[in-house]
């Protein structure tokens, strides 16, 4: 599978997706119409599918105007998210297989950043929408610490360790200073932040990561590291199940 990274936005990626060889791409997450018709028309392909990581309207804004410029194309999106896509026509469920252009994804319900959360897990790539950034995750604007735990630490922990993660927004050089703010002790968020800087500088995008990247630096996935559980102590009242520790966490993320 090809991935290309639209940039979108202000700080949002859109991706296109290629099986080798194929007439057709899918996209990720279609933020605006314009820059992803550029992408196709650089690569030379027609657009097949579009799949939607949630109903935020940063995600979601191109999916009309693609449509409607390529009629009949599928809009996959969460059953839970059904009359929040534009234009979405497949509503996906938990654990479901999908197909579309010559690839293959399963759809894993991730709530927590929203309650109709989709990962797309596919070809040793999974596509996080704003449930799992590099060095951070989502607010929590539906669901609860409790979901987003499930969703990073008991799903998409459980994929392969070199699985590449594909995100929705350019956040990490600001994440992984929140990330070095509450382990200063780790040093693989020092030598990633010192990368990313460096990337950053030439104005290139720091997707994708890998799962073991963010098992290593992601405090949101660390909710087992001593040096994290003290830092937030003062909020977490002596209940370090992980749950309440990526609660703690997201509280002082969203104050710092
Ligand atoms: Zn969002
Ligand atoms: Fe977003």
């Amino acid at each position: 599978m090809e991935v290309t990274v639209i940039p979108c936005l202000k700080d949002n990626y859109a991706y296109l997706l290629r099986a080798p060889g194929s007439p057709r791409a899918v996209i990720v997450d279609a933020s605006e119409a314009a820059p992803v018709l550029a992408a196709l028309q650089k690569l030379g392909v027609a657009l097949g599918g579009i799949l939607s990581t949630h109903h935020h309207v940063d995600h979601v804004l191109g999916n009309e105007e693609l449509v409607s410029r390529y009629p009949g194309i599928d809009v996959f999106g969460s059953a839970h998210d059904r009359g929040r896509i534009p234009a979405q026509s497949r509503m996906v469920v938990d654990g479901e297989t999908i197909s579309v252009e010559g690839l293959t994804f399963r759809c894993l319900l991730v709530p927590g950043h929203t309650l109709g959360a989709v990962a797309y897990f596919g070809h040793g790539a999974v596509f996080t929408g704003d449930t799992l950034f590099a060095g951070g995750c989502g607010r929590l604007f539906e669901g609860t610490p409790g979901m987003m735990n499930d969703s990073l630490n008991v799903k998409l922990a459980a994929l392969p360790p070199d699985t590449r993660v594909y995100f929705g927004h350019e956040y990490t050089a600001s994440n992984l200073r929140f990330a070095a703010h509450v382990e200063p002790g780790n040093a693989a968020v020092t030598a990633k932040a010192a990368r990313v800087a460096a990337l950053r500088e030439k104005g290139e995008p720091t997707v994708p990561s890998t799962l073991a990247e963010e098992r290593a630096t992601n405090p949101f996935m660390r909710c087992d590291s001593a040096e994290i559980i003290a830092h937030v102590a003062e909020r977490l009242a002596g209940n370090h199940a992980p749950d309440a520790v990526l609660g703690a966490v997201r509280a002082a993320k969203d104050a710092f």
